[in-house]
């Protein structure tokens, strides 16, 4: 399961009794991005920073299909970088 801002998912798997994705009504709209990352992590998408170790660590990067968010084209990264990478996108994109 994961937090962001409102909202949680469970990866595939997940028992049939917590299968989903949980949105804060008032972040529910096409304004705010909590639905779609959540709705990626029903998809298997994981975060950029796993393996991060809770944001003390540089998450390791020998291999992209077992570190990171899994994806070969974005490598992985701490937390702290993912959070400011994110603001950098909403003030960019308002
Ligand atoms: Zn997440």
């Amino acid at each position: 399961m994961q937090w962001l801002l409102g909202g949680y998912a469970y990866y595939p798997g997940a028992s049939s009794s917590v299968d989903g994705a949980v949105i804060a009504y008032n972040l529910f709209n096409y304004n705010n991005p909590v639905t779609a990352h959540e709705l990626g992590h029903g998809f298997n998408l994981r975060h950029t920073f796993e393996g991060d170790g809770g944001n003390t660590v540089c998450p390791a990067n020998s291999s992209c299909t077992t570190q990171g968010d899994l994806c070969c084209d974005t490598p992985p990264t701490n937390k702290m970088i993912a959070a400011q990478q994110t603001l950098v996108q909403a003030l960019a994109f308002g």
